[in-house]
């Protein structure tokens, strides 16, 4: 049988992290580096709460933008943790993981041929997501001189009068880099006077090691042009719960709640629970979980440093981002290599965009032993490729 699909969804390209998570899951005895999320489980009261309400009843849907009580939560856990105001009944939209968060909100700022700036490497969702919104997503490169951090002048050099909005990561998937309060000052300046929307993916902030995190909604003169996105999957060890939060102000949410109601109804409702008790009292074990990350950082940075990838400290989320250009592969060959002859699972800083090229994303969610054992292998698949490069 043959059918005419749509030309958007023919021209989609699978994404670059899935051909290894294929390639890895046909093999015996692999350390994976590859995967983006928590090895924590969910902290038990907060699957106990999700729990209680199924014994109690609550598998209706809830209210499209989410039950009440977990939209004041979220607004009150955005006052507490960034001190930024949003009210609950008109501000906060609970969606199914930042995933959908990003693309509600694409499709609610974008018309056809409308430009979007994504400031790569990057989160690999973002250009399909802006694709798949009618946009037209424009890369721009950050330098690992700068530690992958976007330059207010790269910005506006890339700006035309089609662009509409830019969306920015930090701490950053895959590079783990944080933007200081200053830094999104300076990128603030650039948006108020092109008019731009920003939206922030701010799902990561929680695991912020070295400095004090600022929300780019708190940056003077920022509220009004910002589309807070956040979520429970990475701070809160929830990634299957599927739970994203979206806080903007009320003439970006309106439309927004419109596109959700159609296409979602609402998020489920038994996380929708469990995640009230996250808020509630989660604070303790993201603090538990983000201690164990640190060290981890600390490690795997170190090791890789030691081994002659020099690889720069993230200061957020949980991925290291060496170079590998002292091996003279690509970041694919050195994957795919590395992988067949070592067993262990990392992912080409290529999938990532053009500037990626030359690095390796490693996640570090994964227990210290597993760790050892891993930064032992790649270690020893350097030395070989340096012997072999020398002969
Ligand atoms: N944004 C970034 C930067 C991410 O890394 C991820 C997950 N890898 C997401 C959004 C999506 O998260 P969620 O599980 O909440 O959909």
């Amino acid at each position: 049988m043959s059918f005419t699909l749509s030309h958007t969804a023919q021209n989609l390209q699978p994404s670059g992290i899935r051909k290894f998570f294929d390639l890895a899951s046909g093999m015996e005895g692999v350390i994976s580096l590859g995967v983006g999320e928590p090895d924590f489980v969910t902290a038990w009261q907060v699957r106990e709460a999700c729990i209680r309400s199924l014994e109690e009843g609550y598998t209706a849907y809830t209210a499209n933008a989410g039950l009440p009580v977990l939209r004041r939560e979220t607004a009150k856990y955005l006052q507490r943790r960034f001190d930024i105001t949003y009210n609950p009944d008109t501000q906060v939209l609970i969606t199914v993981g930042a995933s959908q968060a990003l693309d509600v909100a694409l499709r609610t700022i974008i018309n056809p041929g409308d430009e979007v700036i994504i400031i790569e490497p990057s989160f690999v969702s973002y250009a399909p997501l802006v694709v798949l919104a009618g946009g037209v997503p424009v890369p721009i490169s950050t330098k690992p001189e700068n530690d992958f951090k976007l330059q207010p002048e790269e910005l506006e050099a890339a700006l035309t009068i089609r662009t509409k909005a830019m969306i920015l990561c930090s701490p950053n998937n895959p590079t783990g880099t944080v933007l200081s309060k200053e830094e999104q000052e300076r990128i603030a300046a650039v948006v108020k006077r092109y008019n731009l929307i920003v939206l922030s993916d701010e799902i990561y902030a929680e695991l912020v090691y070295d400095e004090p995190y600022t929300s780019f909604a708190a940056i003077e003169g920022m509220y009004e042009h910002t589309i807070l996105i956040s979520g429970f999957s990475k701070g809160f060890a929830m990634t299957g719960w599927r739970l994203g939060i979206i806080a903007a102000p009320e003439f970006f949410l309106a439309p927004m709640l419109k596109i959700h109601q159609y296409t979602l109804m609402c998020a489920p409702t038994m996380s929708q629970f469990a995640a009230v008790e996250a808020l509630r009292s989660g604070e303790r074990d993201v603090k538990e979980m983000k201690k164990s990350y640190r060290q981890r950082r600390n490690f795997i940075t170190k090791s890789f440093n030691e081994m002659g990838l020099s690889c720069h400290i993230p200061g957020g989320a949980f991925y290291a981002f060496p170079s590998i250009t002292a091996t003279g592969l690509s970041s694919e060959q050195f994957a795919e290599q590395l992988l067949l002859e070592e067993k262990v699972a990392v992912v080409p800083g290529s999938v990532f965009g053009e500037s990626g090229e030359g690095f390796i994303r490693c996640s570090y969610a994964t227990s210290m032993e597993q760790l050892i054992e891993a930064m032992n292998r790649i270690a020893r698949f350097v030395q070989k490729k340096d012997k072999t490069q020398r002969a």
